[in-house]
Parts: C-alpha cells; sequence; structure tokens
C-alpha cells in the first residue's frame, strides 16, 4: 500500500524575512533601492511638509519614490494595486520598509511631484552619465500616441458639445414626460420603473450640468492655423489622436533617446498627435536636463540626430538649424526615391503629382524647371508667414494650357497654372528641400535608419514589458510626472543592466 507524507493546512509557521535580503543584487528592485537611497537627492521634497512642529509623521518620499517605481517597472500603474502590492508582495514590502501608504497617499505623491520630477529625472540621468552609459553623438526622437483617462466621446468643438447638451437635455425631457404616464400606472409597476427612471434623470442632469459648467469655464482650443480644435470636458489638455490601432483620446509620448545603451535624454507628454511642431520642447528640455548634469549649453552643436517623417517640418528643421545639430529627417516620399526599394514600391508610376524633387533649380536665375522644360519664375521673393521666410514660385499660363503633363503637375483640374511656395532660410534656400537632399545622399541613406534601433526598442520596452498602454492621471502635469516616472524606469533598468556591473 502506498504510503504519502501527511500534510495540513491548519499548521503554522514562523518564517524570518529580511527585507534587506529580498532585494538581490544585480535585479531592477536593487537598483532602485540603491539609486533612491544614494545616488539621488529626495531632499527636494522637504519643503512639501510642514509638520516638523504638528502633526503626523509623513511617509518618507525615498518609500513613496522606491514603491511606485518598483510597481510601474511590474506594470502596475493604479494606486490601488500599488497598497495592494505593499499588504501582499514581499517585494513591496522590503522596498517599503514594511509599511503600508495608502492609495490616497500613493496617488496624491505621484500627482503632486511637478517641481520635484525633472530633478529627480536628472539625478538618475547624472548616474547614467557617470556609468558611461551616454555616447554623448547620435540621439533619435520619436514619439508613442497613448490614450489619456479621458474618453474620446466627451471631445469635440465647442458647437458639437452644445449640440450634446442639448441632445441630453432633450432625452432628460422625454424622460420626465414618461414619468408623468408612470405615475397614473399601478402601484407595483410604478414603484419598480420610476427607480430606474430617477436613476437615468439623476444621470442625464449631471452629464448635462456637467457639460454646461465645463463650457461657461473654459474657450475654446485655437490651433497653429488660426482654426478651432478639439476640446476634452475630462481632460482638455489630452487630444484625439489617429493612431494605427484606431483614434485616441490621449497625449502623444515623446522621448529622446542616445544610441549607446537607448538612455532616455528627455521625455515630455504633449497633447498633439501631430509632430509637426513636437521637437523644439523636447530638444529644449533636453537642453535643460544636461545642464543640470553639468553639460554644456552648445552640448547638441555636431551632434547626429534622427527622426521619423512625422517630424519634417519648418519647424522642426529650423529648431535643429537652431542648435547646429546634424539632423536626418526625411520626407514621407524619401523611400520612392531609394533604389533599394524599387523592387518593393514599383516603379512609381502610381505616384499621381509631381512633387518639389521633380523640379529642377536654375540657381543663375532663380528660377525652377518644370518636368515639362518650363520655367517657374520667382513671384514672392521674401515673403513671411508666422515668422517664418516664404518663397512663392509659378509658372505661364500659356506653358500651362496645352501640358499633356497637367493632370500630373496641376492640383486642380480647373488650375491654370503652377504655384509652389516654400519656407526658406536665410540665404533663400529651401529648408525642406535641403533635408531632402542631404537624406538622398549615401551618408543620409546610411544614418537613417539607424533610428530603428535607437528609439523603437525604447518603445517596446516601456508599453510591452512595464505595460503602459494608457495613462491613469488627467491633465499635461500629471500625465508629463508619470510618463517621466516610467522614463526614468527605463533609465534604472539600464544602470541596472550596463552600469552597476
Ligand atoms: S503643367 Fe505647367 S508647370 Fe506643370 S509640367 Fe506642365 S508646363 Fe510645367
Amino acid at each position: 500500500m502506498a504510503k504519502y507524507k501527511r500534510y495540513d493546512y491548519r499548521q503554522r509557521m514562523l518564517i524570518p524575512v529580511s527585507l534587506e535580503q529580498q532585494l538581490m543584487p544585480g535585479t531592477l528592485e536593487f537598483a532602485i533601492h540603491t539609486l533612491v537611497e544614494k545616488r539621488m537627492d529626495l531632499s527636494v521634497f522637504d519643503d512639501k511638509y510642514q509638520n516638523d512642529a504638528t502633526g503626523r509623521s509623513a511617509y518618507n518620499p525615498k518609500i513613496l519614490l522606491k514603491v511606485v517605481l518598483l510597481a510601474y517597472s511590474r506594470g502596475l500603474i493604479s494606486s490601488r494595486q500599488i497598497e495592494r502590492g505593499c499588504y501582499e508582495n514581499v517585494l513591496f514590502m522590503a522596498m517599503s520598509c514594511n509599511q503600508r501608504p495608502d492609495h490616497s497617499t500613493i496617488a496624491a505623491f505621484v500627482s503632486s511631484m511637478k517641481e520635484q520630477i525633472k530633478l529627480l529625472f536628472a539625478d538618475i540621468l547624472l548616474v547614467c552619465d557617470q556609468e558611461g552609459l551616454l555616447g554623448g553623438s547620435f540621439f533619435a526622437i520619436d514619439g508613442c500616441k497613448m490614450s489619456s483617462n479621458a474618453s474620446k466621446e466627451w471631445s469635440g468643438k465647442f458647437s458639437d458639445l452644445h449640440k450634446r447638451k442639448e441632445k441630453i437635455e432633450s432625452k432628460l425631457k422625454a424622460l420626465i414626460e414618461d414619468h408623468i404616464e408612470i405615475d397614473k400606472e399601478e402601484r407595483a409597476v410604478k414603484e419598480k420603473l420610476s427607480a430606474r427612471r430617477e436613476r437615468q434623470v439623476r444621470r442625464l442632469e449631471q452629464q448635462a450640468d456637467k457639460i454646461e459648467k465645463w463650457l461657461n469655464e473654459n474657450d475654446k482650443k485655437i490651433g497653429a492655423y488660426g482654426k478651432e480644435l478639439h476640446s476634452n470636458v475630462t481632460d482638455n489638455d489630452s487630444a484625439k489622436m489617429y493612431t494605427s490601432h484606431g483614434t485616441v483620446q490621449g497625449y502623444n509620448a515623446q522621448a529622446l533617446v542616445d544610441d549607446k545603451h537607448q538612455v532616455i535624454v528627455c521625455g515630455q507628454a504633449i497633447g498633439q498627435g501631430l509632430d509637426h511642431e513636437n521637437l523644439p520642447p523636447v530638444i529644449d528640455g533636453a537642453k535643460e536636463n544636461l545642464e543640470c548634469i553639468g553639460k554644456d549649453k552648445h552640448y547638441f552643436e555636431g551632434k547626429v540626430l534622427t527622426a521619423d517623417s512625422s517630424y519634417h517640418s519648418v519647424t522642426n528643421i529650423n529648431k535643429c538649424n537652431e542648435e547646429k545639430l546634424d539632423a536626418y529627417i526625411p520626407d514621407n516620399k524619401f523611400r520612392s526615391r531609394d533604389h533599394r526599394f524599387a523592387s518593393r514600391l514599383g516603379d512609381g508610376s502610381k505616384s499621381k503629382k509631381f512633387t518639389f524633387a521633380d523640379f529642377q533649380y536654375d540657381e543663375d536665375k532663380d528660377e525652377y524647371i518644370c518636368p515639362n522644360g518650363k520655367r517657374l519664375k520667382p513671384l514672392v521673393k521674401d515673403g513671411r508667414h508666422k515668422g517664418k521666410r516664404l518663397r512663392v514660385y509659378r509658372s505661364r499660363e500659356k506653358d500651362c494650357h496645352h501640358c499633356q503633363l497637367r493632370a500630373k503637375c496641376l492640383r486642380y483640374k480647373n488650375a491654370k497654372r503652377r504655384h509652389f511656395t516654400y519656407y526658406a532660410d536665410a540665404s533663400g534656400n529651401n529648408i525642406s528641400q535641403a533635408m531632402v537632399k542631404k537624406i538622398d545622399t549615401q551618408k543620409g541613406r546610411k544614418i537613417y535608419p539607424q533610428r530603428i534601433g535607437i528609439v523603437e526598442p525604447v518603445f517596446a520596452n516601456i508599453r510591452v514589458n512595464k505595460r503602459l498602454d494608457k495613462f491613469s492621471l488627467r491633465g499635461q502635469i500629471k500625465v508629463n510626472i508619470q510618463w517621466l516616472l516610467y522614463c526614468m524606469v527605463h533609465n534604472i533598468e539600464k544602470i541596472a543592466n550596463y552600469g552597476f556591473r
């Protein structure tokens, strides 16, 4: 007959736990613990607490920061989950020294570190530099659109929101009329129906009040071209963004990454889906961070920067020129001009219209020659638009009238001639075209593809391994704090893997 060892779940046992020994050297949690204890200056939080004479002792910011960073590294973003972790998970217990901050303390700590977060990020960046993780010669920037804690259903222009409020009010009116009818029904039916109707009425009243209050307190959001943008009643700093997996209401999380170990030099969450104007604030933010760790204010001079075609805009290229960056930002047709993609993209016969690249510039006469061999003369040589220098060229009507290439050249069927406009630098050169030429050189084609290997793994790490797919806070300041905390976790992981060794 088989004989087994006895077991009894009712038995009790005492297990000695050393909190310190739970944090094993070489792990991410050990790196977080060591950095927060020894290499970060958390006295920046001291002014927030006014409890030296009276009041209860507060949780040490070191404990709170460690717990939050550990939680973010494990994909736990909710403060209630973090609180539960401090009760149930031995690693969280070790990190918090068996203290148990509740969810409201954790949430208040994260959302109130507006002043401190940049200094904390700079502390980690300094360690990266001291450990030799910054190459300082090649950078790549990119953005990742992520949902925020706001619904796109509550988004629209002011007129849309007014309409939505009217719709809710008319629904409310119909419900109230229904309610009066129910009053005449039998008692049992009446009680059942009226409770449900009352709940509906209350909910709709709250929604209508919320929209009305919001409309009274806020102004229209106006875009760079003077048009009204969509506002959002729940989080007006967020924006509706189009992504490969549908439309989201959220933020465009930007990261500027150094190529040596993919350390994030600057992170910023911006409520703007298009990247056309996102490069200047990120470069300025990076300069601030680098100055904080003792780098020169001309740090970016001569450094290589790559960005994808969504950044190809006059504002972004101008900023790179200002900083004397050796930037490589292609236009969205660069692949069609690259012979290496010829087999994949065909012979280009499908591309409908001529682009700027199809016109040749005659420097001596300051004229462009069109694909039909006709000349486009300057119409405006030194125009101004939003502070930028503008040039306009146009063809002659009689040249275009019988041209065989009209369909490929003119934007509209009944257009009489071809115009083209570009933003120019101080010497009159086309800013965008100069970048196109740079990208089409052998050097440009060699440097640009390196972008993918530098910046994309960073977003993969944060989105997949650290499981950040949605910001849980509202408002640009708080979302930015959350994004920077994630960037810090990423950089700390780099220190743990390549630095402390
Ligand atoms: S339409 Fe005018 S500008 Fe265009 S190719 Fe023909 S002649 Fe040249």
